[in-house]
């Protein structure tokens, strides 16, 4: 535990996508811990009187808006863009290189988040990531700019901020296996012909989490574990057979890990993001003022595990096989995902085209090449293009 450093030792802090669900949860984080912390730069895409009103509580040294403040609000509030702002996609590259920052919360959504993990990474930063799109798209590059730059992960994920934790240093040889829990989604119940018909407000309907649009389509479908399973494997070097997962629908046990002796650890809390963003911007340390709600055990019981449904939910097994698989595999999946979901989101496809679009851009595109960032691209392009056009027919 440490009391926290001086002023002149606050660590500067940028906020990638700090108008989102992780983002405000970042800065309602950081404003608690202002004595250790430093906003310098905040980014959104759009969603500018947020932005402008986040930019007067925190008076960062750099703000960015990568829309032009033209009316393209993405998350649905007006746009404002100010003077002195900084705009476009580079956006968050600039913020995310600046010698005044420290560590980079990555709160994006999306593959539009990798061009600042590699950039921060590259230039010795810690990067608190949330955007685990980015891993998964680029898991080896993301380890290549690692390992140049002298930078650092440290995961802002539930599961994977419990497997951290619950590691505590030890070396790897040491874990047989992790098991990620999942809530289930909202449609954990679900028969498969009423499924066939859920609507995106049934989606949207998360019992244990408030999460952005797109993360909170990925727990319906389940598409949010496979990402999981694949940012495992990258940030804790595990191979896939030593990756589960298992349904816990009260979402208290945030994942376990199993050492080779047969003993078990898990991280257990109440599910808020608080405590996972804090954890990342202070690992390996504790602080005591973290203004997480204290766990009750008995408020929390019972605590319940099954196994997943595999077949209702067929994005988990398409995203695993592409962990599995290598390559553009996973770029395809993702990016094949995200574009499949904006449409579920826009009442153009049903729930379940969602899965028969991954599976069918997997089989046109997996083999992609994919030896650097512009090869991913363009995998994670053509993903994209392929889902348009078959719905499209
Ligand atoms: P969100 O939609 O609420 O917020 C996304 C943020 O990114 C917003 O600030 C938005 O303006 C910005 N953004 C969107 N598109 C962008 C683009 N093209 N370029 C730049 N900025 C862009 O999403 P969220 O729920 O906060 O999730 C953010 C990330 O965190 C996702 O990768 C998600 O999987 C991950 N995550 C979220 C949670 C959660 O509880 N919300 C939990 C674990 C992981
Ligand atoms: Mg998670």
């Amino acid at each position: 535990m440490s009391d926290g450093p001086p002023a002149s030792r606050q660590r500067g802090v940028a906020v990638l996508g700090s108008t989102g669900s992780i983002g405000t949860t970042a800065l309602r984080v950081l404003e608690r811990q202002a004595s250790r912390f430093r906003v310098a730069a905040l980014t959104s895409y759009s969603n500018g009187t947020l932005l402008g009103e986040q930019a007067a509580a925190f008076k960062p040294a750099f703000i960015g808006m990568v829309g032009n403040g033209s009316g393209d609000a993405q998350d649905g509030a007006p746009d404002g863009a100010q003077r002195g702002w900084h705009h476009g996609a580079e956006c968050l590259v600039e913020a995310a290189s600046r010698s005044d920052v420290d560590i980079v919360i990555n709160a994006v959504v999306g593959a539009a988040g990798l061009d600042a993990t590699l950039a921060a990474l590259e230039r010795g930063k810690r990067v608190a990531l949330a955007n685990k799109e980015t891993l998964v798209m680029a898991g080896d590059l993301v380890a290549q700019a690692c390992a140049r730059g002298g930078g650092e992960i440290v995961p802002v994920d539930s599961e994977h901020s419990a497997i951290l934790q619950c590691m505590a240093g030890r070396p790897g040889v040491e874990v047989r296996r992790v098991i990620l829990t999942a809530s289930g989604g909202p449609f954990r119940e679900w028969s498969a012909e009423r499924l066939a018909n859920a609507t995106a407000a049934d989606a949207l309907r998360h019992p244990t989490w408030q999460m952005g649009r797109k993360i909170t389509v990925d727990s319906a479908t389940l598409a949010n574990k496979a990402l999981e399973v694949i940012e495992a494997h990258f940030l804790f070097g595990l191979p896939y057979d030593a990756i589960e997962v298992v349904v816990h629908p009260q979402s208290i046990v945030h994942s376990f890990v199993e050492f080779v002796d047969g003993s078990v650890l898990a991280q257990l809390g109440v599910p808020s993001m608080e405590l996972p963003v804090l954890y990342a911007l202070t690992h390996p340390d504790r602080v005591a003022d973290s203004g997480v709600p204290r766990f009750d055990p008995v408020a929390a019981s019972p605590l319940t595990f099954e196994p997943v449904r595999t077949e209702q939910f067929p994005a988990l097994g398409l995203g695993i096989a592409a962990g599995r698989r290598g390559g553009a595999a996973p770029a395809v999946f993702n990016a094949a995902n995200e574009e499949a979901v904006a449409m579920f989101l826009a009442g153009r496809i049903t729930f379940a085209q969602i899965a028969s679009a991954i599976e069918h851009a997997l089989e046109a595109h997996a083999d992609a090449a994919s030896g650097n960032r512009d090869e991913l691209l363009a995998a994670d392009r053509a993903a994209r293009e392929f889902v348009r056009g078959a719905a499209a027919c």
